[in-house]
């Protein structure tokens, strides 16, 4: 059983992992995030969306501390981000992260930059990052294209090396920012497939997408922001076919 189905079937709620409280954040004067709250337990499945400027990618890089908050409390397992290098590395070691822009390095190879994390963040010797690296891009279904470089390999196939990427920190939560935003349609489902097999795996996911079918498919909750706030947040049989305020609806009526 994942996290959200042993506390619906009465067991104990799974930990807190993510705990927002008063999140405020600004860029100079203008206000990004306005009175955060967010709680994301063990095991759960998160699927924030909203119009473009609304603060989706501001909120999730603030959890892994890429966005310095000015106002409130992140509390990413237990440790409570402070901008101080220890409780970052600490906060880094436990999130992965995955950008539309794949950001892989070019000049290395697939399974290069896959084990660069590993061997820099860790120490790790490069032998042992390598068949780390090999088991994480055999799990995205790539272990062909290891030697292979980036430009070689197709959109679909640089984001799943992304996502490999990130799992070799072994992460105990996954951000996604819009991961299939910069893919041709004919390559999103690749991507997608490898989202819900980890979704399925049990992993703690936070994932900025307008792909309502994954939302609908594996989301135990949709969080609706629109400038710097969160609207609304429901699961997604709720939120779709009965969002509460007309700024939801107005959105949805948009990308359905
Ligand atoms: P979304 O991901 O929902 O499209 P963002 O979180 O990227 O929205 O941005 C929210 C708002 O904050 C936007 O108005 C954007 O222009 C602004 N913003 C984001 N990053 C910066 C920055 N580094 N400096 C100034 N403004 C920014
Ligand atoms: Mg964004």
């Amino acid at each position: 059983m994942t996290g959200p189905e042993q506390a619906a079937a009465g067991g104990a709620k799974p930990a807190r992992v993510i705990e927002i409280a008063g999140l405020n954040k600004w860029f100079g004067d203008f206000h990004a995030l306005k009175d955060i709250d967010l709680t994301v337990r063990k095991g759960e499945r998160i699927v924030i969306c909203g119009p473009s400027g609304s603060g989706k990618s501001t909120l999730i890089r603030c959890v892994n501390h890429l966005e310095r908050h000015e106002e409130g409390d992140i509390i990413v397992n237990g440790v409570t981000l402070r901008g101080d290098k220890g409780s970052v590395n600490a906060v880094r070691g436990e999130v992965g992260m995955v950008f539309q822009q794949f950001n892989l390095f070019p000049h290395l190879t697939v399974l290069e930059n896959c084990a660069l994390a590993p061997m820099f963040a860790r120490k790790m010797p490069r032998r042992e990052a390598e068949a780390l690296a090999m088991t994480r891009l055999e799990r995205v279904r790539i272990p062909e294209q290891a030697r292979k470089y980036p430009l070689q390999l197709s959109g679909g196939q640089q984001q799943r090396v992304a996502i490999a990427r990130a799992l070799c920190l072994r992460p105990s939560i996954m951000l996604f920012d819009e991961p299939t935003s910069a893919l041709d349609p004919e390559m999103i489902k690749e991507v997608l497939d490898v989202m819900v097999e980890l979704a399925e795996e049990g992993m703690t996911m936070l994932c900025v997408t307008h792909e309502m079918g994954f939302a609908r498919q594996v989301a135990d909750r949709v969080v609706f922001m629109d400038q710097g706030e969160i609207v609304e947040q429901a699961a997604p049989e709720i939120f779709f076919s009965n969002p509460r305020y007309d700024r939801t609806r107005a959105f949805l009526s948009q990308i359905l």
